[in-house]
């Protein structure tokens, strides 16, 4: 463990957890066993305990941050989560909370104060699109948006004397593209910005933002990183001064996780290579299946050659990972239809879980949006998202074809 003042205290005849980094173990698969485990294993449990105590005794010393307590994030399941998670993406530290959004709101506010200016990425996730627009400005915080495509000079013109953040996502939602992110993070670092990029969509096995010069890499835990569609929470990631600087705006804003939830995370995560492969292999499978159909007009898949940024995806990313979106040639009425017709997708918004998932961004993530703004940004009213599941890819694939086909007879196809 990097931290061993803030995580054991030593005392005789007690015992303590050393949650032991394992130096030996390179491979990410591994890591995800091995890393962030108690040593010597807390009464020999094999699997990490939930410590459900608010607080614990203090034995002199220390700051208030320093003192153990839920809200503080620094409980054992807290300490063993995050150390896990760390290791993942070669980080220092890493700050478990609450929710996605609460990793996204404690970080920026951490690095930006009143007068302050930040460059973002003009097709983010809707919570966040919606802080930085709605909220920021409240607390005197500007920002410009920037096109992850454009050239170096279309960013630098944004630029300003308070300028000290730029914030993008690793692929964008809904159309999954994919912006010029070792670019962005060369930029960052000669304009001296803090560049923070939202790793949700690919997760740690598909992309490692800090190895590409990255300050902090933000997730959503609640998507791929646990799983199984069973909590809200979010990972900070990154150099330990950087990451301690957002748990003191963390501690005050009070959005920490439950030790249950972390309990739930840090079990949900051994199994997150086996089921990325997963992910990874049947969403190109299927991607490739709905491109070939008659009934399908356009499919964005970032492991497809038609792809705008394939080659860019080939060359930053170990996976395409399981999110997509089409349109059908029906347009809107035929994506409906769609909806009724598929039966393994479940039919609600939120990805990453075991299970495929199907939504209308239009009328979902996306619907806070005017059908015009919508329509700038490409997304049309009959777009299909889908987060690709574990189950059988010829079962998907074999439901998707039957749904498709009752669209074909219903004539909408030629619509
Ligand atoms: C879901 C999501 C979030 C927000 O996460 P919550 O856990 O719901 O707070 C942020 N960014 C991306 C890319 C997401 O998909």
């Amino acid at each position: 463990m990097r931290c061993p003042k803030e995580c054991i205290i030593e005392r005789e005849g007690e015992f303590v957890p050393t949650l032991k980094s394992k130096k030996d173990v390179n491979r990410i698969e591994t890591k995800l066993i091995r890393s962030g485990e108690p040593e010597p294993r807390i009464m020999g449990a094999v699997s990490m305990p939930i410590f459900q105590s608010t607080m614990f005794e203090t034995f002199g010393g220390g700051s208030y941050h320093d003192v153990r307590y839920i809200r503080l994030n620094n409980t054992p399941n807290h300490l063993a989560v995050q150390e896990k998670i760390a290791s993942l993406e070669g980080g220092e530290a890493c700050l478990v909370t609450a929710s996605g959004m609460a990793a996204i709101t404690a970080t920026l506010l951490a690095f930006l104060s009143n007068g302050d200016h930040l460059l973002v990425q003009n097709c983010l996730y809707g919570g966040t699109h919606d802080f930085v627009t709605k909220d920021l400005p409240i607390f005197g915080i500007t920002y410009d948006f920037i096109d992850g495509n454009d050239s170096v000079d279309s960013w630098k013109r944004k630029i300003r004397p308070t300028t000290r953040v730029i914030y993008v996502e690793t692929m964008t939602n809904p159309l999954v593209e994919i912006a010029d992110l070792k670019a962005i993070a060369e930029f960052a670092r000669s304009n001296r910005l803090i560049s923070i990029i939202d790793n949700t969509f690919a997760s740690p096995i598909n992309f490692r933002p800090l190895d590409h010069g990255f300050d902090l890499s933000l997730h959503s835990a609640t998507k791929y990183l646990n799983g199984h569609s069973d909590i809200v929470a979010g990972a900070v990631i990154g150099r330990k001064d950087l990451v301690s600087k957002v748990k003191h705006r963390l501690d005050h804003l009070g959005g920490s996780l439950d030790p249950h939830a972390c309990f739930l995370l840090h079990r949900g995560l051994k199994t997150l290579a086996v089921r990325m492969r997963q992910h990874n292999e049947s969403a190109i499978e299927i991607a490739k299946f709905l491109q070939d159909h008659k009934a399908v007009a356009k499919v964005n898949y970032p492991g497809l050659e038609s792809h705008p940024q394939y080659d860019r995806a080939k060359e930053l990313l170990d996976g395409f990972s399981g999110m997509m979106s089409f349109e059908l040639k029906g347009g809107k009425e035929a994506a409906e239809l769609f909806m009724r017709n598929v039966s393994i997708p479940i039919i609600a918004p939120s990805l990453g879980g075991v299970e495929s998932l199907l939504t209308i961004p239009a009328t979902t993530s996306h619907s806070g949006m005017s059908p015009e703004e919508r329509a700038k940004l490409g997304i049309g009213d009959g777009l299909l998202r889908l987060s690709v599941g574990i189950e059988a890819t010829e079962d998907i694939i074999d439901d998707f074809r039957s749904a498709l086909d009752d669209i074909k007879q219903s004539r909408l196809v030629s619509a």
